[in-house]
């Protein structure tokens, strides 16, 4: 996959003058992501941040006291273990997002002849027997249009509308189908099931140092803060992210637990070096095991990472959609390509991958071409 990853991506290097912080330094691994190697991709990831606050340099030593030690290489050398300031998708030069609009599909529209439908709705995957021909489309509602497909069709609507627009086209559980009277091209009962998403849990306390939030929220720096993202690109406006921490246990260590913790009990600890200000939420309501676990159910919330819904895998009839090369099981020439088509929930942020995966289906795209 790390192939995958480089050519999808180019990280610039930490801009430590703008990030004017010199206590929140670390070294910078440039073996990670092959900087200034000749392999870079369109998408642009840049180091928070380009302005620091003491706030993250008191998490990040917060966090050493739990031992959650600063990674060496940062979360993109494929361990996700320990602590590190994140990366974002923000461009060094602007500081502005780089999407796949801005990244990718710019570069396409300059370097080969793609047709771009702007504002168009997919509506349908049109099949001929079990070979998918083309899409029925609309343009900010117009009346619906076909765009035919010569080769194949390549779907990435995401985990919610690729599994709706399989089942519109005939490509589902058949009950369901059936149900809805849809006529069934692949009987697959996979699709649209089985949603993973991690869940979040907020702890959330008051800190006594400035943090982007105190100097967004400060009238008086508006000026200065916008004056210095607009000239220098530079300043709170042109950072998102922060500092993270992961913490995955290793097997060994896992295996000492106590019965108790094995069972779904863990002790929760918080860095008391951190805990400067009276917690906010959960707040002092919330202090034995039942109200812990009670909050947990009642304000748990997902990551807004879900994936899984057209999962890959080798069995059809036991819930996988696509198989290891996107395409979907019991049709010609159609493929899933975005986080439906992951077979399971991804241990961090997910978009890095989804850019992988891509890269390497339209790898396997061209060599099927090819052959
Ligand atoms: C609030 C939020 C915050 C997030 N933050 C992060 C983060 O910090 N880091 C990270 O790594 N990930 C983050 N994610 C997750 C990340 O955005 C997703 O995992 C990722 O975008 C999934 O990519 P995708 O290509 O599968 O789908 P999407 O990015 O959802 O792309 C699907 C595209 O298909 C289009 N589409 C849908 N239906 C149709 C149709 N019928 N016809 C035509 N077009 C259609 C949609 O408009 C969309 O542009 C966040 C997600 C959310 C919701």
């Amino acid at each position: 996959m790390l192939p995958f990853v480089i050519k999808s991506s180019t990280l610039a290097p930490p801009d430590w003058e703008k990030r004017g912080a010199p206590n929140a330094t670390f070294v910078f691994d440039r073996t990670v992501f092959y900087v200034h190697s000749s392999s870079y991709g369109p998408l642009q990831v840049s180091y928070y941040s380009k302005r620091v606050h003491p706030t993250n340099t008191s998490f990040a030593e917060a966090l050493r006291t739990i031992d959650l030690r600063p990674s060496r290489s940062g979360f993109n050398g494929g361990l996700l273990s320990g602590s590190a300031y994140t990366t974002e998708t923000i461009h060094p030069a602007s500081a502005t997002r780089s999407s796949s609009h801005t990244s990718y599909l710019t570069c396409a529209i300059q370097n080969i002849q793609l047709k771009v439908y702007n504002m168009a709705l997919a509506s349908k995957i049109l099949f001929r027997g079990d070979k998918e021909t083309g899409v029925t489309v609309s343009t900010e509602g117009t009346s619906l249009y076909t765009l035919t497909a010569t080769k194949e069709v390549v779907l990435f609507a995401g985990m919610f509308h690729s599994p709706q627009l399989l089942m519109l086209s005939g490509v589902g559980p058949r009950p369901l189908l059936d149900s809805l009277r849809i006529p069934v091209i692949s009987d697959l009962p996979g699709v649209g099931q089985h949603l993973q998403d991690p869940i979040f849990i907020s702890v959330q306390s008051g800190v006594k140092t400035p943090s982007l939030a105190s100097e967004l929220a400060d009238p008086n720096r508006l000026g200065p803060n916008l004056t210095a993202y607009i000239n220098k690109k530079a300043g709170p406006y042109s950072s998102a992210g922060g500092y993270i921490a992961f913490e995955k246990l290793p097997a060994a260590s896992r295996a000492v637990f106590s019965a108790r913790t094995r069972d779904g009990s863990p002790t929760l600890r918080t860095p008391s070096s951190w805990k400067v200000v009276p917690e906010v939420t959960p707040g002092r309501s919330v202090e034995t095991d039942e109200q812990i676990l009670d909050y947990i159910q009642n304000k748990a919330m997902q990551m807004w990472h879900a994936s899984a819904t057209d999962a890959m895998g080798n069995d059809p009839a036991n819930g996988t959609v696509v198989d290891w090369r996107a395409k979907v099981f019991g049709v010609d020439g159609l493929r899933v390509v975005d986080a439906s088509a992951l077979p399971f929930a991804l241990p961090g942020h997910p978009q890095v991958t989804i850019y992988a995966f891509a890269e390497e289906i339209a790898a396997l795209i061209l060599e099927d071409i090819k052959q």
